[in-house]
């Protein structure tokens, strides 16, 4: 007997079929004698269509207000899966994001768990209910609805079930697991049984979306076994766990793609001290995350400054370059959303030469012209234009044999 936490993404919620098949598989871990937690996402699509629909109203919509609507997806497939499961003669209650006590910092849109109460979670469960949570959604310690961020319904499963002392926080998904690249981008791709949350956290933060990066971070810190596996057949899925001997340390294990980022340029900043962090400081200041940042030299005593910005932010932070750009006396602003970051990872890196050069040669081979490059200890990423990014992809795990990978 154990107390398991089971997360269901939006395809798996997508209909009220969906939806029963989800209950089917929660009573079958409930009759094996077991504690269920379930968190939830809205259904496919549910929170683009609520995002769209408040832009119809402002581009910029009210942050607190946004998450108010946003919560909403969520608040409706907890209720139906309550209902779903009392119809079916099963003890079932759903809660709520601040029921749950998920509180959370203000940060409305990207908010993020600060602490989990729990308390009534822990009372439906000494009776024997099944909890339901709606994912994705806190409150912040003035009482307001917050929204963890897209995909922010990993988080929520994998901070309670931290908070909740569960046995397993199991991720069920449209995919059979973490694979070595995107399966819907790649049929070559292979699955990954067991993998490190070091590798894990790199590879979501390069695009793989199959976890959002924080649940890693909190499944690292709390030291939650965290199993991916899909909610539609009974395959095994990947475990994501500490690092153990047993796992290879393969030279590159996964290749990721980004296309939510966007580059902006400033065309001739004068070469002066002082100018990178005029340029840098208003846009920290507005909660922009700047990803990678080159400078090339443009003519005399003036530079090219190029850098990229999540696509979400790309209006804010060329409305700021545009102003930056005339207090320094640039001479121009340019922005391209048409971009795709593609990346190859593996903590066997660090010992191994070489990889750069074959990941330009094999972008090279398939004519991708490279437009930014940046590395760290354990991965080599690429700007490159976004139609190629597919073709991208394939060329890297073919390169890298990925395909011939066995897993551990
Ligand atoms: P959910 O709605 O269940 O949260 P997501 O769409 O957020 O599902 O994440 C699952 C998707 O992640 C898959 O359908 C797949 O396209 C994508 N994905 C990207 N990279 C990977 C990877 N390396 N392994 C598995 N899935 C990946
Ligand atoms: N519904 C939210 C989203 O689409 C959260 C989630 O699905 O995890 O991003
Ligand atoms: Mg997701």
């Amino acid at each position: 007997m154990a107390l398991i936490v089971q997360k269901y993404g939006g395809t798996s919620v997508a209909d009220l079929d969906r939806i029963r098949n989800v209950a089917n598989r929660v009573i079958k871990t409930y009759d094996q004698g077991n504690d269920v937690v379930v968190i939830l996402s809205a259904m496919a699509g549910i929170t683009d269509s609520l995002i769209d629909l408040a832009q119809q109203i402002t581009h910029y919509p009210e942050k607190r207000e946004l998450d108010v609507l946003l919560a909403t997806g969520e608040q409706t497939t907890a209720a139906l899966l309550a209902m779903t499961l009392n119809a079916m003669n099963y003890p079932a209650q759903s809660l709520l994001g601040h029921q749950a006590e998920v509180v959370t910092d203000c940060t409305f849109g990207n908010a993020r768990i600060m602490d989990i109460g729990a308390t009534r979670i822990k009372e439906f469960l000494a009776n024997r209910s099944i909890v339901v949570v709606a994912g994705f959604q806190g409150c912040d310690t003035n009482g307001n609805i917050t929204t963890l961020g897209r995909g922010g319904s990993d988080t929520s499963a994998v901070a309670i079930a931290a908070a909740i002392k569960a046995d397993i926080c199991e991720i069920y998904t449209d995919v059979n697991g973490v694979y070595t690249t995107d399966p819907n981008i790649c049929s070559d791709a292979k699955k990954i049984d067991r993998i490190s949350y070091e590798e894990m956290l790199e590879m979501a933060s390069l695009g793989a979306k199959v976890l959002q990066i924080r649940s890693v971070e909190f499944a690292k810190k709390y030291n939650v076994a965290v199993h991916v596996r899909s909610s539609f057949s009974e395959e095994e899925g990947t475990m994501v766990v500490n690092e153990d001997k047993s796992m290879e340390r393969l030279v590159v294990s996964s290749v990721t793609v980004n296309k939510k980022e966007a580059r902006i340029t400033l065309i001739k900043v004068p070469d002066q001290p002082g100018v990178a962090a005029k340029i840098f400081s208003p846009i920290s200041d507005a909660g922009i995350n700047v990803d990678m940042i080159i400078q090339n030299r443009h003519s005399g005593k003036f530079n090219d400054l190029t850098f990229t910005v999540p696509t979400a932010d790309f209006e804010q932070a060329m409305e700021l370059a545009r102003k930056i750009a005339a207090e320094i006396n640039a001479e121009d602003v340019m922005g391209d959303t048409n971009i795709a970051k593609v990346s190859v990872i593996g903590v066997g890196m660090k010992n191994h030469s070489g990889v750069a050069s074959r990941m330009f040669a094999a972008l090279a081979a398939e004519n991708i012209n490279i437009l930014m490059i940046s590395t760290s200890e354990i991965r080599i990423s690429c700007v490159i234009s976004e139609k190629y990014a597919e073709l991208a992809v394939r060329a890297l795990h073919a390169e890298f044999k990925l395909d011939q990978l066995v897993a551990s």
